[in-house]
């Protein structure tokens, strides 16, 4: 449904969007995200990547070459999270969202949403991955490690954190995350669902507002995009998935469906097709 009213305004600079990446993506995936979501909203969005590009940085001020290693290991993306919490810290910013380069970010459906909760308090937002709490051993002493079990927001879909919440977090997360992230040996975004949850007690706000590509992406009505906050495609048991959105451009031109997402919700865009001016 919609959000509730208004808690206070949003400004696009309150808002810190970490994009996460890997060199070998720019040009596959980065750039559709730099034609279409994000060409609308530079000064919010921060990508978060692992190797020099000199094209990619022609378009945009705002990447940040992490260091981390570009291999796909649960250790590089711990690395990469870590730099952009301590990024979005440094910030000063009132919201803290994370997003894959696979995503498209409703940023009006966005400023909606967070502008619904205040940036002072605990809210931790996004889409849960599994159907029940994660189970998890965690090393409490060099010889002692006790069960743990917490939910997370899937980091594929999106999630979102205040102020508030970050401030909180930083003891873990700030400067430690990757040492917290070893305590339980699990991917980034359930060592965020660690910290929030099972150390700090803040319990995950669901929202079905987010998708990642690991959910039937067809079951998103066309008819309700303007309300959607995030958007993926990719493949989901072996077959392609993406959106169901009819034009203007063809499945072939546009596989990912994120040309004609955008269309759909920034019908001005000079490259979108205009069916009569007059
Ligand atoms: N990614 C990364 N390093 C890698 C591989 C992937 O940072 O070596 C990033 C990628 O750019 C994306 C996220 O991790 O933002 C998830 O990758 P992908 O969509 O390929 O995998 P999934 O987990 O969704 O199947
Ligand atoms: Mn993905």
């Amino acid at each position: 449904g919609h959000p509730p009213p208004p808690a206070e305004p949003l400004a696009p600079h309150d808002v810190f969007i970490a994009v996460k990446t890997t060199r070998k993506f720019h040009r596959a995936r980065l750039d559709l995200l730099l034609e279409t979501w994000i060409s609308r909203h530079k000064q919010m969005t921060f990508i978060f990547t692992d190797g020099e590009d000199e094209a990619l940085a022609r378009r945009t001020g705002n990447v940040v070459n992490t260091n981390c290693s570009a291999a796909h290991s649960r250790q590089a993306l711990s690395c990469k999270m870590a730099v952009e919490f301590d990024h979005f810290m440094e910030s000063g910013r009132k919201w803290f969202c994370h997003v894959d380069d696979d995503n498209y970010v409703n940023v009006r459906a966005l400023l909606r949403l967070l502008a619904s909760y205040p940036h002072t308090q605990d809210v931790y937002i996004g889409k849960p991955s599994l159907d029940r709490p994660i189970q998890a051993t965690e090393r409490v002493s060099e010889n002692t490690m006790r069960p743990v079990h917490f939910w997370f927001a899937t980091g594929g879909a999106g999630f979102c954190i205040s102020q508030g919440l970050a401030l909180k977090m930083s003891p873990w997360a700030r400067g430690h995350f990757m040492n917290t992230a070893e305590r339980i040996r699990l991917p980034d975004d359930c060592t965020i669902g660690y910290i929030v949850e099972a150390l700090l007690g803040v319990p995950l706000i669901r929202s079905g507002l987010f998708h990642s590509h690991l959910e039937n992406l067809q079951q998103v009505p066309a008819s309700e995009l303007h309300e959607q906050v995030t958007l993926s495609y990719g493949m989901f048991e072996n077959k392609r998935n993406a959106i169901h959105v009819k034009g203007p451009f063809s499945v072939e031109a546009d596989p990912s469906r994120f040309r004609s997402i955008h269309c759909h919700l920034y019908p001005d865009t000079p490259w979108c097709p205009h069916t009569s001016i007059f």
